[in-house]
């Protein structure tokens, strides 16, 4: 056993380390955090700092490395961004006053979602820890964002509204119980990807002590009162989150006051292929704002607006009140330009006070802290007159819901200087005039300085030794300094403190009072001012729940002002809401294609989708006309207007979908190891399974995956079943390069053909992008290669193939396909006789295979390669 280890303090850290040990710990000494052992060698690379050692050279060599305490946050922040803990431990006593080692606990530990410092949050995102916990088939869902005390919980039914929950919320930290940790169900471990996940001990899940966390917490006998149900799987979850946040010592929250008992049939329902189809917080490719939907509409200038919109993209509505009460203010604003205007001028001098009302809650705010507070509560009254004659509902709620708090904010503006510092223990924050004994400390340590002057001058004057000095030593703080040659001229009031070589010190009665006043008012003004600028703060922090009204006011106020604006710029309509099943838009654009203008003008088109002739919309056309953008455009179009957004047309009328479903490309489930092919048909089968007569359903090119027979029968398949199965009869968007399709319209009533309109020129394709009714005949394949820029020797090569094709003889077509429709390359079958060898190959596998001991899944993947090998 080595010595260096043995010390008291290394003893301490030792034993402290024992209790954190998923966690790096910050141990405090004096100025410093000082990381040990394996803490140091990670923390000392991953920060970019020096790394030395105790006994350096020693058996008992111990690594360590430091950061100075005044300026830890940024340190932590980047250990955090890289998917670490921090425990911060600090020493809990006076070093003056420990007998032997200082006492030291951790008092904090850090975690990605329980983070409040500014710098660890970005500003338009909700920072969230996601509390999920499985019962049977169902699952409860709590989540919480520290920074500003929302939580929020939900029941979900299955698996996969879960993992829809968790895709919408993006959370930066999971807690999982420890199975599920350690194995994740793949449709969660799929939306989790490499998000950091902590977990709690089992026991902590049980009911009667969840049940127990909540009430205390919430204030609150049984956790009915809080419409959870004591049997709810989201009690658990919720309880996981309270017990996590004492473990990690986040217990003290005032701020976390509500609990909101979300229900999904309150919200559209999109899975996460949806989301990242649709694009709606981001881009697919390159995960980015800009570009998707989000990045369209945000026309918000808070941060509390920015992060409540993203809210609203994330979960739009389908109760038409609440969507028409949307609408009605978009409108209002929508038409007053000017208040419009003075609204978002007004808004933009408004701080983070979700934010603010955080820190204020957990005592981390500081001086500019309380003067950004003020500022933000100096526009209430302005921006309440401004609305006072505003007649929609929702407005006018968010009108009411704003507090000025003319009190606090009076008292803010009399206590805080214009500009304060940093930090809150050297002074320099409160202001002249607001508390008697403060100003009387600052009067006399300003003018100490003056008094000692005045003093020497007249003890001079009283004793006539012109050599009198008043000095100042740390020793003996102020003394009188008098030469020996003049000794005999000392009065009777000096007293003798020190006889130095050349010199006799003195005191006198008046010069220790004053040393005492003066010295002790740096001292005792710092100390001042932290604590009135404490009490301040906590009286801030009363108003916690009608700063967090207000917030929210001002976060509705800011997006509705946002979309309004958006609406006249873009020119959009507002469209009609209701519980039919009609989806009518007339010259609908894509939002985001149109708003990117890349050269070419935007053709609109129009969308008539219904429960009778128009359920499905069959849209044949060459690649690249435009089908996947009017598919999208209308499944956006549906989903703007139940968010309450005005809409890319010139006028739209919207049935409210239950939920939407895509399918669409191949999406980025190839790098996780699963074909395009399986995950294609996974997610069509997820649709069938789950789509209503209320659903709206866009899948383009179904069956792309496999070959074109196969591919060709199950797209048919797919068609008749959204036609024929009453539980499931959505309306429906259908983009197929199989012409053949278009046939389906003949024998089915509630099919329509739709193509793109195209012009050929010179054996050159021209896109009109105008949806047309009928079908396509021809596929342009070879036109649109010589526009991707294909050599010409292939693409005349290509030309003389596809002749010979289409004069073979097709033997065995797809049932119902008409002769006429066979124009493009539908692969000759005896074509499958060149494969030969491959089929012996086939052969040989299918005999060795044992069926028995498969499970289904590894039947499906052996499926997908037999399938591939012809
Ligand atoms: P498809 O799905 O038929 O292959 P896309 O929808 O991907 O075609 O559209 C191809 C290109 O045409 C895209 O770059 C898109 O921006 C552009 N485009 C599509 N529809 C329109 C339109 N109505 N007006 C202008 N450009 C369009």
């Amino acid at each position: 056993m080595s010595s260096a280890l043995h010390t008291p303090m290394m003893k301490q850290y030792l034993e402290i380390k024992s209790r954190h040990p998923d966690s790096i710990l910050f141990f405090r000494m004096g100025d410093f955090y000082e990381m040990f052992l394996e803490d140091a060698l990670l923390a000392s690379k991953l920060l970019d700092i020096t790394l030395t050692s105790r006994n350096k050279g020693g058996a008992d060599e111990i690594p360590f490395c430091g950061v100075p305490y005044h300026s830890v946050q940024p340190y932590v922040a980047r250990l955090i961004e890289a998917g670490h803990r921090v425990a911060i431990c600090e020493q809990v006593e006076d070093p003056k006053q420990a007998k032997g080692i200082v006492k030291r606990d951790v008092v904090k530990v850090v975690t990605p979602a329980l983070v409040t410092e500014a710098e660890s949050l970005a500003p338009e995102e909700n920072s969230y820890l996601l509390s999920l916990c499985p019962s049977g088939p169902r699952w409860g869902a709590a989540w919480l964002d520290l920074s500003t005390g929302e939580f929020k919980v939900s029941e979900l039914e299955s698996l996969s509204a879960t993992a829809a929950l968790a895709a919408s919320l993006a959370p930066r930290e999971l807690l999982l119980p420890e199975a599920v940790k350690r194995e994740p169900p793949a449709e969660l471990a799929l939306v989790m990807g490499d998000r950091p996940r902590s977990t709690v001990p089992d026991w902590v899940l049980d009911r009667e002590y969840a049940a127990r966390l909540v009430c205390d917490r919430f204030g609150v006998a049984l956790p009915e009162a809080l419409g959870l149900s004591p049997a709810a799987a989201a009690l658990p979850a919720s309880g996981a989150i309270l017990h996590y946040l004492q473990e990690n010592r986040h217990a003290t929250l005032p701020h976390l006051r509500d609990l909101t008992v979300v229900s999904q049939t309150d919200y559209l329902a999109l899975d996460p292929v949806t989301r990242r189809t649709l694009e709606l917080t981001a881009t697919m490719a390159e995960n980015k704002k800009a570009g998707s939907l989000l990045g369209c509409l945000d026309r918000t200038v808070t941060a509390m607006g920015a992060r409540t919109l993203k809210q609203w993209i994330a979960h739009p509505l389908v109760r038409t009140p609440e969507i028409v009460r949307r609408l009605d203010a978009v409108e209002e604003l929508a038409r007053a330009g000017e208040l419009r205007d003075e609204l978002a001028r007004l808004l933009k001098n408004i701080h983070d006070l979700e934010r603010l009302n955080g820190r204020i809650a957990m005592a981390g705010a500081n001086g500019r802290d309380l003067r950004s507070l003020l500022d933000s509560l100096e526009q209430i009254p302005v921006i309440q007159r401004l609305l006072v004659d505003t007649r929609s509902e929702l407005i006018r709620e968010c009108r009411d819901s704003l507090d000025p708090l003319d009190d606090l904010r009076d008292r803010i503006g009399r206590a805080i200087v214009p500009s304060p510092p940093f930090s809150l223990r050297e002074g320099g924050i409160i202001a002249e005039g607001y508390h008697a004994e403060l100003d009387e400390l600052r009067t006399i340590s300003r003018e100490g300085k003056g008094f000692i002057a005045r003093l020497e001058a007249r003890e001079r004057e009283r004793t006539g030794i012109g050599s009198l000095k008043i000095r100042y030593n740390r020793v003996f703080g102020y003394y009188i300094e008098i030469t020996k040659s003049n000794l005999s001229g000392v009065p009777a009031d000096y007293i003798r403190r020190q006889t130095v070589a050349n010199a006799e010190r003195f005191i006198t009665e008046e010069l220790k009072n004053y040393e005492e006043k003066v010295l002790g008012a740096e001292e005792r003004i710092c100390d001042l001012e932290y604590s009135l600028f404490q009490e301040l703060r906590e009286e801030a922090a009363a108003h916690g729940a009608a700063l967090s009204r207000t917030a929210a006011g001002l976060a509705l106020l800011d997006i509705l002002q946002g979309l309004a604006t958006v609406a006249v710029e873009r020119n959009y309509c507002r469209p009609t809401v209701d519980d039919g099943d009609r989806i009518e838009i007339i010259e609908g654009r894509h939002p985001v294609v149109e708003a990117m203008n890349l050269g070419e003008r935007f053709v609109p088109n129009d969308t008539l989708l219904d429960g009778e002739a128009h359920q499905i919309l069959m849209i044949t056309g060459p690649n690249m006309a435009g089908k996947s953008t009017y598919m999208r455009q209308t499944a956006l179009i549906v989903l703007m207007a139940q968010i309450g957004c005005f809409v890319p047309a010139t006028s739209a009328r919207i049935g409210i979908a239950d939920r939407i479903f895509t399918r669409v490309g191949a999406g980025d489930n190839l790098a996780r190891g699963q074909s395009t092919f399986m995950v294609e048909m996974m997610e069509t089968a997820h649709i069938l399974r789950n789509a209503t007569p209320k659903s709206l359903v866009v899948l383009d090119e179904i069956g792309r995956g496999t070959s074109t027979f196969d591919g060709l029968s199950i797209a048919w398949a797919v068609a008749e079943y959204l036609h024929d199965t009453e539980q499931c009869r959505a309306r429906t968007l259908f983009a197929t390069h199989y012409h053949e399709l278009a046939e389906l319209a003949a024998s089915r009533e509630r099919i329509t053909n739709l193509t793109v309109a195209v012009r050929e020129w010179n054996d050159q394709v021209i896109f009109l992008r105008t949806i047309v009714p009928g079908a396509a005949s021809h596929s342009y394949g070879i036109q649109v290669a010589r526009l991707a820029g294909m050599p010409a020797d292939v693409i005349e090569r290509a030309k003389e193939v596809l002749k010979n094709l289409e004069e073979g003889e097709f033997e065995q077509g797809a049932p119902r396909i008409a002769k006429s429709h066979r124009k493009t390359a539908i692969p000759d079958s005896r074509q499958f006789s060149l494969f030969e060898p491959q089929g012996d190959l086939l052969r040989e596998r299918l005999k060795k295979l044992n069926i028995s001991g498969m499970t289904p899944l590894e039947a499906l993947n052996l499926l997908d390669e037999l399938k591939k090998m012809v």
